[in-house]
This record gives structure tokens, sequence and C-alpha cells, in this order.
């Protein structure tokens, strides 16, 4: 280990004998880590690089937390916000005043989004706070058309919707329930669609999703149909360990969610963009949703900004209502934020003019194909994904059922082995996560298999030596 490789010692240096960690409560960090160790403190970017405060470099597989598309530093985007930042930094949209990039993103918004015709568009500041809205907008729109008791939501078990206090509820994430009193009581979950670990033995994906369908729609009829608002579903699970639907699942969840009149939200946080290889999740799958949430590549991960867009027919609904009661009264001093919308439009300018979906169409088989080709290794239970996104979950004897005791830190070890050669990845207990930037190359592309690769022999070597002793 050289010297920036501190983040990775499990001891204090004795000259930082007394040393407490740092006055920040660091987001979804364990305690150990903020009062023991000193963090890896990311000083730089670059393309696909990240610098450490002692100038080592690393890959950031994951495009910082699964947003930064076009890399570490595209100067149009430092540009355009620079620009913004002269002429008006901040005006917000309340009372009918705007600004024109609020305007302009809304309308850029609605065009690409071409799964179906979407209404109208509600900025946040973060994808946390557009799932939040989604429920404000459900119930505001339940209420304005008469049905009162129309209030809970259906998500999944593994899935992850943010961290506020509703988006929170909709996760399907313990560790985001357990000590917060979540999940809220208007939030049901239904079956995780994740056909490695769930199928039953003979069952084709096919069937699975028909039984997938059936649970979910027997969960609304002991519910009662009139009292369920909204189903919400990452078109592939991202955070909650890269799950890709199996086949016909979409199709046959949305036949039945249609069939009670329940509204579809798609959370595009983490897929749109060409994410998954087509310019939205939604196409993918041909979901057509009533409402979908977006965020991270909205910007490039450049400024905070989330959006959420609505069907005509509920901005309809909207409208009328709020102008019945003066007013729609939700939104946020930063909703439309000047200089994150100027941001925004010359991310999705870049996009277009880059052809980026072509690009990422031309290097995901390279990613993909690269990774899965170490699918035999005997510590890897299923390696799964799609376009620029991958997950890779480690298990005993390659087995859904035989996962690996907690306290070895397979999961752990594996992402040292990572950081230790240059590449940041995200760990979580022994899921590794990477959704690298869009405009990776082939060569670095090589060069995060070549990583991982190395990573995956050493963990292997370290996990028979545990084994051993
Ligand atoms: N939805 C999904 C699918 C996400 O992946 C995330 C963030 N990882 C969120 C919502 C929450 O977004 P934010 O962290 O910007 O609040």
């Amino acid at each position: 280990l050289n010297s920036s490789d501190a983040s990775l010692q499990k001891e204090v240096p004795p000259e930082e004998k007394g040393f407490k960690g740092h006055d920040m409560l660091a987001p979804f960090t364990a305690g150990w880590q903020t009062s023991d160790l000193h963090p890896l403190v990311i000083d730089k970017s670059e393309g696909s690089f990240v610098y450490d405060i002692n100038g080592k470099k690393y890959l950031d597989s994951l495009a910082g937390l699964w947003c930064t598309a076009l890399g570490g530093n595209e100067p149009r985007l430092v540009a355009a916000a620079t620009a913004q930042l002269n002429k008006l930094p901040f005006y917000h949209s309340f009372w009918n005043r705007t600004t024109k990039p609020s305007l302009d993103l809304a309308t850029e918004i609605l065009e690409m989004f071409t799964a179906r015709k979407m209404g109208k568009v509600f900025f946040t500041n973060s994808g946390s706070e557009a799932n939040d809205s989604q429920v404000k907008l459900v119930w505001y729109y339940n209420n304005a058309l008469g049905r009162p008791n129309k209030k809970k939501f259906i998500a999944r078990t593994k899935s992850y919707h943010g961290s506020t206090l509703i988006a929170a509820s909709l996760s399907g994430l313990s560790p985001l329930h357990q000590k917060f009193d979540l999940p809220a009581p208007f939030v049901l979950h239904t079956d995780c669609p994740h056909y490695w670990r769930h199928h039953l033995p003979g069952e084709s994906e096919e069937d699975f999703a028909t039984r997938l369908a059936n649970n979910l729609e027997n969960l609304i009829l002991k519910e009662k149909p009139e009292t369920i608002a909204a189903f919400i579903a990452e078109p592939v699970i991202g955070a909650g360990g890269v799950i890709p639907p199996p086949k016909t699942y979409f199709e046959k969840i949305q036949a039945v969610v249609k069939k009670y009149d329940i509204l579809f939200i798609a959370d595009e946080v983490i897929c749109a963009f060409g994410r998954l290889g087509t310019m939205f999740g939604c196409d993918k799958y041909n979901i057509k949703p009533d409402l979908v949430s977006l965020a991270k590549a909205l910007s490039s991960g450049y400024m905070p900004i989330g959006a959420v867009l609505v069907s005509p027919e509920i901005a309809e609904v909207i409208s009328s209502q709020s102008n019945k009661l003066g007013q729609f009264a939700h939104g946020f001093t930063y909703s439309g934020h000047p200089v994150s919308c100027a941001v925004a439009l010359e991310t999705l300018k870049i996009y277009k003019e880059r052809n980026i979906l072509q690009h990422i169409q031309s290097i995901s088989p390279r990613f993909q194909d690269g990774i899965k080709a170490f699918s035999g290794s005997p510590i890897v239970g299923e390696i799964r994904g799609i376009g620029l996104i991958l997950g890779t979950e480690f298990t005993d004897n390659k087995s859904p059922t035989d996962p690996f005791p907690s306290e070895w830190g397979v999961g752990a070890i594996f992402g040292e082995e990572c950081q230790k050669r240059g590449m940041l990845v995200r760990v979580a207990g022994d899921n590794i996560m990477m959704s690298p930037p869009f405009i990776m190359s082939p060569d670095e592309v090589d060069q995060l298999i070549s990583i991982y690769g190395e990573a995956l022999e050493a963990t292997e070597k370290r996990v028979l030596e545990i084994k051993a002793q």
C-alpha cells in the first residue's frame, strides 16, 4: 500500500492518535469509518477518472453515484454554469414567475421522452424529492377526482427510491427502514423481480413474471383496488443490486396495474438518458408510465436537479384543481434552479450532438461480455446487467441460498482489491455495482475489466485463506 491507501488501513496511524474522524455526519457511512479512519477524499476528476487528495488516480466505475455520465471535466458544462451564474445565478419559479432555462429544459425533456406523450415537468433538486413529489402529486390528483381513499403506494422489495421520509418508505431496503420508524403505513411492498434468486425449480423467466404479476394482483385485491393509488418501479433496480427484470415482467405488471386503475410511476433516476442502451428505461421495456422521475444524468451530476414528468391527463386535473384553489401549493426554493437547468440543457444537447446513445450501444457489449466472462469464478453467484450497468453478487457454491458469512466481508475485500489497483466500485454487502460514465473509451473499458479480473483473483485467494482458517 502506498500512502494514498490510508483509507484502507484498519488502524489509526500512531501520529494520528486522538483522530476522531471528521466533523461531517457522512451519508450512508458506517460509524467506524468516520470515527476511526480517514475517509477517501476525492479532490479532482478527469474523464472517467477521479483523483484522491494524495494524487492517486482511480477509474470511477460508478460515475460518482451513477450520475457523472459525461465524465469528470466536461468544459461545456462548466461554461454553461459560469455563463448562467454571471447572468442570473438565481431566480425562483413560484407565483407565475420563472426563468428561461427552466422553461426551455421542461420543453426539451418532454421532447426527448417518447415512450409516451407526457404533459408537464415539475422540477426538484434530487431523485428523492422527485419521488416525494410523486406521492403528493398522486394524492392531490386523486383528491381532485373525488377518490380520497385511493392513496396507497405499491413498491418492490430491493428497490431504491431515495432517502427522504417518503422516498425511503417506497424503497424496499431494510436498512433504510430500521430505526427510522419506516416505511410509512400507506406503502406496501411486492416481490423483487430477481429471477436467479427467487425462481422456483423448473420455472421459466416468463412463468416467474406471471407468478409475480399474480402476486401483485392478489395484493391489490386483498388491500382493495379502490385504496391503491400507484405502483412505482425502477426499470432496472439499481442500488438494490442491479436487477434487470425477467422477460415479459413489465408487460404483465402493467396489465395488472391498468386493470385496477392504478398509476404507473417509472423511477428513471438511474436508467434514463442511455444507461440501459436506450434513451430511457421505459423504451427498453415498453413501459407506458403515467409519471416519471429523473435526476442524476439529467445534469451529468454537475448540478443538483431532479424532475417529475406527469401525463397530460394528470397535468390537466392538477391545473384545473389548482386554479380552483388559487395555487398548486407544492415546490422548493430551488425548483428549476436556473444554473442547474442551464447545465442540464447543455448536458442534453451534448448527448444529442455526440450521439451518446450510439456510443453506449457500441461499448456496452465489450463491458457486459468482458465482465460476464468472470461468471465462472467459484465465488461469483451471479453477474447481471444491461447497457452500462452491472452488478456482481458473491455467494458460496455459486448458489443464491448460500451467502458467505457477512463477517468475512467478501464484497468489502473485492472493493479493497479494486481500490488498491486504482478503481472505485460500489460495495453493498456482497453485491458490487458499476455504472461507468457514458463517455468511457474502449481502452478504459478494457482497463476496468482487467482491474476487475485481478481484484477477483485476489479476492478468491483471500476467501480460500479465510475458509482454511
Ligand atoms: N431513485 C433511484 C432509482 C435512485 O437510484 C436514487 C439515488 N441513487 C434516487 C431515486 C434518489 O436520488 P437522490 O439521491 O438524488 O435523492
